[in-house]
């Protein structure tokens, strides 16, 4: 008896979804994967690309075309949308962003897709809280990425400082992805050490140290585009641990934003947090114990977010 194929659609086969697409193509974690553009013309060469190399990875069919490719996929990963242009605000690029995602939104409806929905388009937390809006989805069913990689990015720097794997490194990034994010410190083990208690003994690493890892995690974009103009390969490679989380049920524990009703004293908004990914999305938000001063950061990071989030809805009212 044949099972059915996984299927993952892709919505903006640009830098950042192409860089998950790839990934994803010879990963063999699905058999079907579907790419939708702005411009299809850019989704249909995009697919033939991969498609040259079918007889060197495990079985698997890439088409482009519309949201009907949505119907029946486990998973939609969406990465469209305008990039910021230089001299553009922030709010600028939200206030487009929000409508792109409205647009987005109905047409997955209409699709009658039935699976979990994935999102890095930036402002990634905002977009996140409006896809469940107007999709009406089960909040579960919605995960941004969230801190992902920002938290990838601040296990690295530890384990690069230290001369340690970044796997041995845990701990997180939380937050807004974004100039609010932060480093949940009182959570972050070295070698299964709190790393306050690892402090105490090293020579590598003190409070200052910690606190410019914790900027440079913040900046580390800015850094990475003023050379080469984007990010994209560590993001794809964060959407691919999403996206196997799911198709894979793992149940492992990613930084993403995800939807709380409570927990770090946030209500009702998605934002960066640890939580247990698997088929059904966010299975739950792990909520860990932080110090009065996180708990602090956590509240500000939300009100930002809150903020920006409720005059962005204005425009698509
Ligand atoms: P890009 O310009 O290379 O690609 C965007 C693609 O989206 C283009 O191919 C474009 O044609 C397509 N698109 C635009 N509007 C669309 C629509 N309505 N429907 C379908 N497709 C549409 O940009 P990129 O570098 O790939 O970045 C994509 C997004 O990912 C941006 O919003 C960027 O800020 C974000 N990003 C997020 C993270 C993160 O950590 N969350 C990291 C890097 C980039």
């Amino acid at each position: 008896m044949k099972a059915k194929n996984r299927k993952v659609v892709l919505i903006g086969a640009g830098m950042v979804g192409m860089s998950f697409a790839y990934q994803l193509y010879s990963s063999g974690l699905c058999e079907e994967l579907g790419l939708i553009d702005f411009f299809p013309e850019k989704a249909e060469g995009e697919a033939m690309d991969l498609n040259h190399a079918g007889a060197l990875v495990p079985p698997i069919k890439v088409t482009s075309g519309g949201y009907e490719q949505c119907a029946d996929a486990d998973v939609i990963v969406i990465c469209g949308g305008l990039p910021q242009k230089p001299g553009e605000t922030r709010l600028q690029l939200v206030d487009k962003n929000i409508k792109v995602v409205k647009d987005m939104a109905d047409k997955i409806k209409t699709s009658g897709f039935d699976g979990v929905i994935v999102i890095a388009s930036n402002p990634v937390d905002v977009l996140t809280n409006a896809l469940q809006k107007f999709t009406g989805f089960p909040k579960n069913r919605i995960v941004g990425s969230g801190t992902t990689l920002d938290t990838s990015r601040l296990r690295y720097m530890v384990g690069d400082t230290l001369n340690i794997a970044p796997n041995a490194v845990r701990g997180y990034i939380m937050g807004e992805h974004g100039d609010t994010q932060f480093a949940a410190w009182s959570n972050v083990y070295v070698y299964g050490k709190p790393i306050e208690k690892y402090l105490e003994t090293s020579d590598k690493l003190n409070k200052d140290e910690l606190k410019k890892i914790e900027e440079r995690v913040m900046r580390a974009a800015y850094e990475v585009i003023n050379r080469k103009r984007a990010t994209y390969y560590a993001i794809g490679i964060s959407l691919l641990a999403i996206v196997k989380a799911i198709l894979r049920d793992e149940n492992t524990e990613l930084a993403v934003s995800g939807y709380c009703d409570g927990q770090y004293g946030v209500k009702d908004l998605y934002i960066g947090v640890p939580a247990i990914i698997g088929r059904e999305g966010v299975r739950e938000v792990v909520e860990m114990e932080l110090s009065k001063d996180e708990l602090e950061k956590m509240q500000h990071s939300a009100g930002v977010l809150r903020k920006t989030l409720n005059d962005a809805y204005k425009v698509v009212e």
